[in-house]
């Protein structure tokens, strides 16, 4: 199986009904998502359990960082418990591709040199000074022994690069066959190995408190009743909220516009738990992993990436006819596309059918076919013969964009982007109809980050005080990117899922030892 970002299958990825959350929004706890999509009613915070569990570590969430967290965890004498609302374990982790390290034994093999200063340097610059490199310095540090580790655990790598020229450092370890499968099944064998009770359909709903302390979890199951799990220590791994609209509505998006390409129910659990034992919810100063596509078309198609991974001679043109970016930004950084998308009211990107032609022949095979095919389903994707049918089409004024056109054909001629600087091997004149346009739309995949934490990855307060017996892990506590999803080191994000999966693990094992 090989579902990845970059191969995703729509219907996997439908996400689960959001719900109202405690600790954000101070309504009352308990509402349900359930595996219909209906949600049930709780509107006391007493929670009556039907079963009661005993544990010494619970885990919600088996995705990455959560089986990383289970599997580590099983390692010391402890009894854990693994929670995973889906049917399935894997979360997000089904759509991965690899994990970053530096200074694997698999790089010394290849004889890859790279070191911390190398990979911060950058990230630095990238993230304005504002990402603590403290985070990196650590996920970085512990990188190669957590491959070692990893592979003691079956996980099976391949190929060892730097993403296929999207990052400047050759730390992206493919998972063998690019099959994340390899990373999943060997963990879930792990965990079971070592004893680790896993929970399907089963949700961790609130965190029961003793004096300050975690003492224990409810966790709701598929018919909806409660089981209470009670607990030294609990590691929220829930992948955070990209399913949640209520979440994302208050970061400003238009939730209404937006599909989603991640595995179901990231409804912000975790983030809901924390706040609600007195956890800081730091959204704001995160980031979203999202891509722009054809509005109404598949993403997973060659349409779907236009102009994302390969950048391209596409003219993005916004509400007002206006040419407004360097169209090739992508080929810089994916997210790149989306942050420019989002700058304006809307965006449109306008090619000719010679260049739509050139573009399935060099980069993008099969995106003539998805073009005819996005026009017949009637997603945003429009054909005309002149350029100003065009304009009517998407409702600009037809001088504006017929200007806006030969302004952006006398530059390819010159050979220079006097305006926006774009690599000029994708300027191409585009002087002939038929003309395209696609409204392009954003496919969200993951929030990164939300919950504070420390970097023994204990969730804090706000006076950075740790709540006893509560860590937060992968997406969930992830501090390490902050207003746009880096891919200078490709797969940080899983680097990190790991790294803070075991390293919270440990910790929590630690603290059971003391109690
Ligand atoms: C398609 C796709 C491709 C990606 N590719 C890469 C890549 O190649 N490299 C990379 O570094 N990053 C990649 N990412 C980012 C990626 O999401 C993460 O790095 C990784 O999956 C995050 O791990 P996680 O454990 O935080 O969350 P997940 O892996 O998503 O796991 C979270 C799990 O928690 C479960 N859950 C949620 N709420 C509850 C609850 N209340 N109770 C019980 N269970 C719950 C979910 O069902 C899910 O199984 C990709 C993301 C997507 C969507």
């Amino acid at each position: 199986m090989n579902i990845t970002r970059r191969k995703f299958i729509a219907g996997a990825a439908t996400a689960g009904a959001a719900i109202t959350l405690t600790g954000i929004t101070g309504c009352s706890s308990g509402n349900g998502a359930q595996a219909d999509g209906s949600i049930t009613e709780e509107t006391s915070d007493e929670i009556a359990a039907t079963a009661t569990k005993e544990a010494d570590i619970v885990i919600v969430g088996a995705g990455m960082s959560g089986l990383t967290a289970a599997v580590s965890a099983s390692e010391g004498n402890s009894t854990v418990i693994l929670l995973e609302a889906n049917s399935v374990v894997g979360g997000n982790g089904q759509g991965t591709e690899g994990i970053f390290a530096c200074g694997s034994s698999l790089q010394k093999e290849l004889g890859i040199d790279f070191s911390f200063e190398d990979v911060i340097t950058k990230e630095l610059e990238f993230f304005n000074h504002r990402t603590n490199a403290l985070f990196w310095k650590d996920m970085v540090s512990a990188s190669a022994d957590n491959i070692d580790w990893l592979m003691k655990q079956g996980v099976k790598f391949g190929a060892v690069d730097n993403y296929r020229g999207q990052g400047h450092l050759d730390g992206f370890h493919w998972y063998a066959d690019e099959d994340p499968y390899n990373f999943i099944t060997p963990m879930l064998e792990s965990a079971e190995k070592q004893g680790v009770e896993i929970l399907l359909e089963t949700r961790g709903r609130k965190l029961i408190m003793e004096d300050g302390s975690v003492a224990g979890i409810y966790a709701e199951t598929a018919d909806g009743s409660y089981i209470q799990i009670n607990c030294k220590a609990v590691i929220l791994a829930s992948g955070g909220y990209a399913d949640n609209d209520e979440l994302l509505a208050e970061l400003g998006v238009d939730v209404k516009s937006i599909a989603r390409k991640g595995f179901p129910n990231h409804n912000g659990d975790g983030l809901d738990m924390a706040v609600s034992v007195g956890g800081v919810d730091t959204r704001m100063s995160h980031c979203i992993m999202r891509e722009p596509g054809c509005e109404g078309y598949g993403f997973e198609t060659a349409l779907g990436a236009m102009g994302v991974h390969s950048g391209g001679p596409f003219m993005f043109v916004n509400e007002n006819g206006k040419r407004y970016t360097d169209e090739n930004c992508a080929a810089k950084n994916f997210a790149y596309a989306a942050n420019c998308v989002l700058s304006q009211q809307k965006s449109y990107a306008i090619i000719n059918e010679k260049c739509l032609a050139w573009l399935d022949e060099n980069s993008s095979p099969g995106i003539v076919d998805a073009a005819e095919d996005a026009l017949s389903i009637g997603a945003k994707a429009y054909k005309t013969n002149t350029i100003e049918e065009l304009a009517d089409a998407i409702e600009v004024d037809p001088e504006i964009l017929s200007s806006e056109l030969e302004r952006y054909n006398d530059l390819c001629e010159k050979g220079n982007d006097d305006d926006f600087a774009k690599d000029q091997s994708m300027m191409q004149t585009m002087d002939e109809g038929p003309y395209w346009a696609f409204k392009q739309g954003l496919f969200y995949f993951t929030t990164m980050g939300g919950i504070r934490t420390n970097r023994r990855f204990e969730v804090v307060d706000k006076d950075y005080k740790p709540i006893s017996g509560l860590w937060a892990v992968g997406a969930d506590g992830c501090e390490l990117y902050k207003e746009t999803y880096t891919v200078m080191v490709p797969a940080s994000a899983n680097a990190n899922n790991v790294n803070s999966g075991r390293t919270a693990a440990q910790e929590a094992l630690t603290y059971c030892k003391t109690l």
